[in-house]
């Protein structure tokens, strides 16, 4: 019989960390929740990021969602999307101006759908990874230009 052991260190190392779980905070980020207590709104309008939850008090505006959301939107609709062209045009040949009448309202609608979605998945992860300031309090040390010792003055 065999037995593996598996080395702890990262985990001894991150055991100051609070355990934050991956996919309940991208659940309720996907919900447009607050990634810590799964009530409070993460978004002030469409897609512009709350400063705080307004229920517990999460510091919300580390987010870093960037290009990402965008990325994962067009990657997950283009899978979807796509197929469903292909098969639209070997097996029924839909006229031209359906996809003008259906298929483009159609896309922008799923798209303004699932971008917020994304990116409050994002924003959870994040935050379930203490990444950009959603970690313990880092201490952050700002030298001025004008410091003596970079300087050399
Ligand atoms: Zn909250």
């Amino acid at each position: 019989m065999n037995t593996v052991e598996y080395s702890n260190t990262s985990h001894d190392e991150n055991a100051h960390q609070e355990a934050r779980h991956k996919l309940p905070a991208m659940l309720h980020g996907a919900r447009q929740k607050c990634p810590n207590c799964g009530k409070g709104s993460i978004f002030t309008s469409f897609l512009k990021v709350a400063e705080s939850c307004e229920n517990c008090g999460q510091e919300l505006h580390h987010e870093r969602s960037d290009d990402a959301a965008p990325y994962f939107t067009i990657f997950v609709l283009g899978h979807l999307i796509v197929p469903l062209l292909l098969i639209l045009e070997t097996h029924i040949f839909p006229p031209l101006w359906t996809y003008l009448v259906i298929g483009i309202p159609l896309i922008i609608t799923l798209t303004l759908l699932t971008l917020p979605r994304v990116k409050g998945a994002i924003i959870g992860l994040q935050w379930a990874l203490q990444m950009h300031g959603f970690g313990p309090e880092e201490e952050i040390s700002l030298t001025s230009p004008l410091d003596p010792e970079l300087t050399g003055r």
